[in-house]
């Protein structure tokens, strides 16, 4: 039998702002599919959080680099619930390097998780999207995708294509009724940033934010819950930002 809430997957979703998402969805009562590759422990605890707000979900494993994975993951979670209404592709890592450093392997494997995991997503649940009645997507690119950032010229580029990849389904889909989305984080307290900004490269960070401190997973998490709202039915191939005033 169909599931009665709204079923959702979030990718990356066992650490930082993945998990997040996913809480606050469970918040909002629905199921939710806690995508991870390698930490089980931290994943399974997620699906606890979204539990203990109310929310049901199930864990899913798999890599969104690799498309099969992809497909046969997405095709057992709106087979098992008879329905997905909600992909947050969040799935994200950061192999950093100026260019002359940064080696074509790494190049590769930043796109191929942060951009090609992205489409690869898309591409295996829109067919189950354009069968619910509010459709949405949410891709997580970056503050560093939108102006660039020295040392992450695979990363900049990777979140930059997010956004084009968001508004061609916008276009695309919106005759379905499906909303296509991008938020657009600054810099946010999780384990990412935790190797990276830090001592006196934060500091100067935190100068540069009107609002005065690193982002929280939850603030991201809030505009997320919002978009994928049935009060959202009417925002489609937008980049929200959400970045303390960092960019403008
Ligand atoms: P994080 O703390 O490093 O967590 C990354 C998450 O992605 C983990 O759940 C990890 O799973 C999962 N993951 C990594 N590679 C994966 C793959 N190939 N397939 C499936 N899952 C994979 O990262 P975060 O800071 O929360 O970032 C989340 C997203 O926000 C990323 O797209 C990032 O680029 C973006 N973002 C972050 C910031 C920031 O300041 N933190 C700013 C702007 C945008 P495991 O636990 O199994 O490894």
């Amino acid at each position: 039998m169909a599931e009665t809430r709204r079923v959702a997957l979030v990718t990356g979703a066992s650490r930082g702002i993945g998990r997040a998402i996913a809480a606050a969805l469970g918040a909002d009562g629905l199921f939710v599919a806690v995508n991870y590759t390698a930490n089980e422990a931290a994943a399974t605890e997620c699906l606890a959080a979204v539990k203990a707000r109310g929310g049901d979900g199930v864990l899913s494993r798999f890599d969104v680099a690799d498309p099969a994975q992809v497909d046969a993951a997405i095709k057992q979670l709106a087979t098992e619930r008879g329905r997905l209404d909600v992909l947050v592709n969040n799935a994200g890592i950061a192999i950093d390097g100026l260019l002359l450093r940064t080696k074509k392997e790494d190049w590769a494997r930043t796109l191929e998780v942060n951009l090609s995991g992205a489409f690869h997503c898309c591409k295996a649940a829109a067919r189950y999207l354009l069968k619910s009645d509010s459709g949405r997507i949410v891709n997580i690119s970056s503050v560093v995708g939108e102006q660039g950032n020295a040392g992450q010229v695979s990363y900049a580029a990777a979140k930059a294509g997010l956004i084009g990849i968001t508004k061609t389904l916008a276009r695309e889909l919106a005759s379905r009724a499906i909303t296509v989305n991008c938020v657009s984080p600054g810099f946010i307290e999780t384990d990412m940033t935790a190797v990276h900004v830090k001592g006196e490269v934060r500091d100067a960070l935190i100068k540069q934010i009107p609002l005065g401190r690193i982002g929280s997973a939850e603030d991201v998490a809030e505009a997320v819950r919002f978009l994928v709202s049935p009060q959202a039915s009417y925002i489609t191939g937008q980049v929200v930002r959400v970045n303390g005033g960092l960019l403008m």
